[in-house]
């Protein structure tokens, strides 16, 4: 229906509805592997982006995908086992064992399809597919395109999918799922080009709309990783988990927060502070600059707090020891991003980095096929948690989880099918004409009050009270914060009374589901009283298993109030050890 501002509310355009087996929400790589799978096996697949697929985030991904080939060294035998014990080492044991072991086994094949479907990879001398060293793995496990990994494997599913015939709606935002019976049955979409809100009805639907990083005011992320899909299954009633674990990234570029892949260390690059002192050497002597992300952006934050940074909060990324043509060949992007943005040539200057969000581990509760609890609806990739991360995410290993849950969760929707019945379309009919009255009303608001300043308030409390390092009372004081600026967005208005390309009215959509996504990030954090991965607190420096080797779950009850339950972690391929570099 048309979304015309000044009309009133009403119920007598007749809706359009999209039919189709499954829908997915997200054209990034979890997306369209999905799409690929099932397109495969004569689905009618439909992917919605709310922008282009190739302008998702996964073709930002730089430094590569895990998968033990063994290419980079070949006499001591790199294994799924070791991939898989890196990995849970890394996640300080929270991530689920059998889910790592699928995701680790699985990994070799998964990147030696998509190098058959032609990513370009980067090549050693002997023509096999280049693997480079990286952060909290024993083995140069790494697989590459240069720096700029994401890119090539998006364009080359992109291609595919498309090949295929999955049918693309671009530019659509979907604003809400909708059940009917108990089960999914579908959603609502904003379609920004023209300002209408349209249905899809579909048997399956997949959740693929990566990560929440814009919720902090230093972030990797792009700037349309809003995290809608969590908002969207939380107001489904599908629990969210392990949302106090969010990844920061230790180096980002100092002022714009663009990323400074850890390939760069895995290259050599070293880490100096203004005293020009190696400092990694007091923190994991045994990695050094390769410990996890976690280790290395605690002790780059420490270094900063303690008066041994630079003026302003930066360290020192020195990669000048590895050459113009190494730099060149490997990391062609980060000389161009240093040089763009910072005015920096890494061939001869130490590049300034400091931390910054970059990924979230916790997500929409999954199982290790894919499916929420909520019949109908299922997750993949970054907004979902399987979970093969728990506290702290290893580099590389988040491509591998976008490919190898994406195609596992299609073929658990391709058997789940015949059984799933979303029903006829006048669920979804009415669902659209109550959405079209929903934004009807924001537009009746006035100016209200300024939702941009509710998002910069919003992203300067997750930095101050949710960061790299937290504390109850500075918790309690942001979760404060973050339920007025709920409360806020009630009284938001929508400024822009244009229909097509409303683009305030999108971020409107974005920034009431951003609050709600801190809401559950901060009642996590502040239910687990320990230390573990990226969640590191002052008052609670140690891990606790006795009491905190579980997960966070989060079940919002019927009136909307958020509730931190838990959940087992499942354990049994490697026992629960103290986590040492
Ligand atoms: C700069 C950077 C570099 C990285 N480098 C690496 C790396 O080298 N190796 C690695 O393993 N990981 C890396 N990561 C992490 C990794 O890239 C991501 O976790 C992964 O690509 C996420 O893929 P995805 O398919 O889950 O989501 P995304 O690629 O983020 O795609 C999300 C999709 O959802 C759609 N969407 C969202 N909300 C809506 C809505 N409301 N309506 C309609 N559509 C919607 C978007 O349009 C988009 O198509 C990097 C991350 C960043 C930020």
């Amino acid at each position: 229906m048309t979304v015309q501002p000044d009309a009133p509310p009403s119920t007598a355009v007749i809706p359009v509805i999209h039919r189709h087996e499954l829908i997915i929400i997200g054209g990034g790589l979890a997306g369209l592997r999905a799409a690929y799978e099932a397109v495969s096996s004569g689905i009618n697949v439909a992917v919605i982006s709310k922008v282009h697929p190739l302008r998702s985030h996964s073709v930002a991904a730089q430094g590569g995908i895990n998968a033990a080939l063994g290419n980079a060294d070949t006499t001591t035998h790199d294994s799924w086992e070791a991939h898989a014990f890196d990995t849970v080492k890394g996640s300080d044991y929270l991530a689920d064992q059998d889910a790592v072991a699928t995701m680790c086994r699985e990994a070799p094949a998964a990147v030696v399809e998509l190098e058959h479907m032609g990513t370009v990879f980067s090549r050693d001398d002997a023509g096999h597919i280049a693997q480079r060293p990286f952060g909290g793995a024993g083995y140069p496990r790494t697989c590459y395109a240069a720096d700029r990994t994401g890119h090539n494997l998006l364009h080359t599913l992109y291609q595919q999918v498309t090949v295929k015939g999955v049918t693309f709606y671009e530019e659509y935002f979907v604003t809400s799922l909708v059940t009917a019976g108990g089960a999914c049955a579908g959603c609502t979409a904003l379609c920004i080009q023209d300002g209408t809100i349209v249905g899809f009805l579909a048997k399956a639907t997949l959740l693929a709309t990566g990560g929440f990083g814009r919720i902090y005011e230093r972030s990797t992320n792009a700037l349309i990783n809003t995290g809608d899909g969590l908002h969207l299954a939380l107001e489904a009633a599908a629990p969210l988990k392990d949302m106090e674990f969010v990844q920061f990234h230790p180096t980002s570029l100092y002022g714009t927060n663009i990323l400074i892949t850890e390939g760069a260390r895995g290259e050599g690059a070293v880490l100096l502070n203004k005293n020009g002192e190696r400092f990694m050497k007091n923190y994991a002597p045994g990695a050094m600059e390769l410990a996890p992300r976690d280790v290395v952006a605690r002790a780059i934050e420490t270094e900063i707090r303690e008066g041994r940074g630079f003026p302003g909060g930066f360290v020192h990324l020195d990669l000048t020891s590895l050459g113009e043509p190494l730099i060149n060949d490997r990391l062609p992007g980060i000389r161009q991003i240093a040089i763009d943005f910072a005015g920096i040539d890494p061939v001869t200057t130490p590049v300034p980095v400091q931390p910054a969000q970059h990924y979230s581990m916790g997500g929409i509760d999954v199982d290790v096929s894919g499916r929420t609890p909520l019949p109908g609806l299922f997750a993949a990739g970054e907004c979902a948690c399987v979970s093969v991360h728990g506290a702290n995410r290893l580099g590389g290993n988040s491509l591998l989880d976008t490919l190898v849950f994406g195609k596992i969760t299609a073929e658990t929707i391709i058997g789940d099918l015949p059984d799933l019945d979303p029903g006829g379309a006048s669920v979804i009919e009415k669902a659209v004409v109550e959405e079209g009255n929903r934004i009807i009303s924001l537009f009746h608001r006035g100016s209200g009050d300024n939702m941009y300043q509710i998002r910069d308030t919003l992203k300067k409390t997750m930095m101050d009270h949710f960061g790299v390092y937290r504390d109850g009372p500075s918790m309690d004081a942001g979760l404060i914060e973050i339920l007025s600026l709920r409360d806020r967005c009630q009284q938001a208005g929508v400024p822009l009374m244009q229909t097509p390309y409303n683009l305030p009215l999108v971020h409107f959509l974005e920034i009431t589901g951003m609050v709600r996504i801190a809401e559950t990030v901060a009642r996590c954090a502040i239910a687990r009283n320990e230390s573990r991965g990226s969640h590191a607190r002052k008052d609670y420096p140690l891990r606790d298993d006795d009491h905190f080797l579980h997960h966070s779950l989060l079940v919002p009850d019927g009136d909307g109030t958020l509730k931190v339950r838990t959940s087992p972690v499942s354990l049994g391929m490697f026992p629960v050890k103290e986590r040492v570099y």
